[in-house]
């Protein structure tokens, strides 16, 4: 539900303030003579805490910024509120403090800091409307399982939308299924990924897309990632698109070619900016396509019409011929439809920055016209590292959850090693770290259980809490040192989901389970739950048992694999291969590299 507002308008406590843009209060006004802008967001409240949010840095006179936090703190008094979390810009922290510092019930927070990629600079999250946030994840192209590491961005966006709702916002979330357009190569032209795994596994389009999204979210489920409000498929969004297409051709940003509709980049200034200083490189890679007519190299298809005259499974009728949707109009589409013209936050994987959003900002922007951004804040998760290359289909070594999972290792296991490493951070996955991963949680899980007591396995535990939520029932506690620990997982979290420094002190404490009286770490483990999703004082030790199959020992594998190592050291090739073919006949699969060989156990399909 949306919070509901408490402060303002302001009008009876400060005529200077006036409505600014929605669920906003500007404050401009009260700067006498000098130049700067802020703003106040009128807050929730939570028991007998209110959240506002403010913005003064702008502001150069501290008379104004003063008078700014006295109409706040007058107004939630009036109210009967007996506490407030205030957050504010980072550099305006000490014109706070100067003012509230004595006041124990004025606790200041910094806001939430994110990583965008327009601009490549840590930023304050400021929404559209005031408490609300629209949020897109690009999904899955389902036409095969997703690998561990196309599972790092829904970790990812799941991490920032437990981070917002933590801060009492209120999240839309969208993430689409990809379910025709995507072409093999992330090109313009050639096999689309659905079509082709069709042919190739001798089922249809539906039965290839309703498995590989089941399984999908399968993974998901057993990741504790949160499902979006919507799950857009693309087949169900192709009229919507040939409208969308049919306007850029109108407005003349996009001219037909027989290979279909091309959008027109040269028309959009401000082409490629996302893309940033590496813009130029890319456009020599090999993703943009050579076709015959197009206007420049970066011009990409809106709309792919068929021209050889083969029978494809997926096709429809447009202005421009049978054909279909181009993959990056999909993403505007279905973004746009359902949360509305501008949204505010959009996610994806790294590789997405560089062509795919791209080109979602230069068809979108151009379709709106309006002179303004499409969305503010694009944040995107670096790559999951396999031996030294990224993790990707294509590259082959794909290892799913499922593969874990018959490792031993707790699908959690690899949430939290996803969680140890900042999301802007390349991770070189290897099974022991999985391995090491799942360790490091069992034991986490344990010692949690055992400061819980008789706490332990809850269904509260679960239930998730806002960081005003859990300050207040501290303050009912009458405990300084819970509320300390709440603002610490709090500072990892909202400085661009820090979620490593976050599991860092939580192993500190978790050393003292006699640290905290049974009721203090009960609220404790809910804001972690809440904030990293693993579930902890759930997770029982029976959880943890390896479900590794039967035939398959694992320190029998690591002698042949010592032995291997030894035959490898000099230079016995043919012993090294043999040991190879030995172990894939136990479904054991090696993956030599710089680093050393890794195995896994193939799964089933
Ligand atoms: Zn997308």
């Amino acid at each position: 539900m949306p919070p509901t507002p408490l402060v303002g308008p302001f009008d009876g406590a400060s005529a200077r303030l006036r409505p600014a843009e929605p669920g906003r209060l500007a404050v401009d006004d009260l700067v006498r003579g000098t130049v700067g802008v802020g703003w106040v967001e009128p807050g929730s409240v939570a028991g007998d805490t209110a959240t506002v949010r403010v913005s003064t840095s702008g502001i150069a006179s501290p008379d104004a910024v003063a008078e700014v936090l006295d109409a706040i703190t007058s107004q939630v008094r009036a109210a009967g509120i007996a506490r407030l979390l205030l957050e504010t810009d980072d550099e305006d922290r000490d014109r706070y403090t100067t003012r509230t510092g004595g006041d124990p019930d004025v606790t200041l927070v910094p806001a939430l800091r994110v990583t965008n990629s327009l601009g490549r600079r840590v930023q304050r999250v400021v929404t559209r409307d005031a408490g609300a946030v629209g949020l897109y994840s690009c999904g899955p192209t389902v036409y095969s399982y997703q690998h561990l590491g196309n599972m790092r961005p829904y970790v990812f966006a799941d991490s920032l939308k437990r981070a917002l709702q933590w801060r009492g916002m209120h999240v839309q979330h969208v993430i689409n299924i990809t379910d025709v357009g995507h072409l093999l190569k992330d090109a313009d032209q050639g096999e689309d990924k659905v079509e082709e795994a069709s042919r190739a596994e001798g089922r249809s389009v539906e039965e290839i897309t309703r498995h590989y999204t089941q399984t999908y979210w399968d993974d998901l489920r057993s990741l504790n990632v949160m499902f979006p409000d919507h799950w857009p498929k693309a087949t169900e969004y192709v009229p919507r698109m040939i409208d969308f297409a049919a306007v850029l051709e109108e407005r003349g940003f996009a001219y037909p070619l027989p290979a279909g509709l091309y959008f027109d980049t040269a028309r959009q200034p401000g082409y490629g900016e996302l893309a940033g200083l590496d813009f130029d490189g890319m456009l020599e890679g090999a993703r943009v396509d050579p076709v015959e007519g197009k206007h420049h190299k970066t011009d990409f298809a809106l709309w792919r019409t068929f021209t050889d005259g083969r029978e494809r499974l997926m096709q429809w009728e447009s202005p421009w011929g049978l054909g279909a949707p181009g993959w990056h109009l999909e993403c505007s589409v279905m973004s746009m439809s359902l949360l509305g013209d501008h949204f505010d936050i959009h996610t994806g994987g790294i590789d997405h920055r560089e062509l795919h959003h791209v080109n979602e900002i230069a068809q979108s922007e151009a379709y709106l016209s309006d002179g303004r951004p499409w969305v503010r804040y694009w944040m995107h998760n670096e790559f999951l590292n396999f031996g030294g290359a990224k993790m990707a289909k294509s590259a082959g070594g794909i290892l799913r959850l499922a593969d874990l999972v018959a490792l031993g290792v707790h699908p959690l296991a690899y949430r939290m090693l996803l969680l140890q490493s900042h999301y802007g951070s390349q991770l070189a996955f290897t099974e022991q770290l999985a391995l090491n991963a799942h360790v490091a949680l069992k034991r986490l899980a344990a010692r949690i259980s055992e400061a819980l007591g008789a706490a332990t396995g809850g269904d509260g535990l679960r239930e998730p809490v806002t960081l005003a939520e859990a300050l207040d029932e501290a303050a009912v506690l009458g405990s300084s040192e819970l509320a300390d620990r709440l603002l610490a997982l709090d500072a990892a979290m909202v400085d661009d989901l820090h979620t490593e420094r976050l599991l860092a002190v939580l192993s500190d404490w978790s050393r003292a389970p006699s640290s905290l009286p049974v009721a203090e770490w009960e609220v404790l483990v809910r804001a972690v739950n809440t904030l990293t999703g693993l579930d902890l004082g759930r997770l029982r030790p029976a959880d943890f048992v390896p479900p590794l199959p039967a035939d398959i020992d694992v320190a029998w594998v690591e002698d042949r694999l010592a032995e291997r190592e030894s035959a490898r050291a000099v230079k016995d090739w043919a012993l090294a291969d043999r040991m190879r073919d030995e172990l894939a006949t136990r479904r054991i699969r090696l993956e030599d590299t710089p680093s050393g060989t890794h195995w896994y156990v193939a799964g089933e399909g």
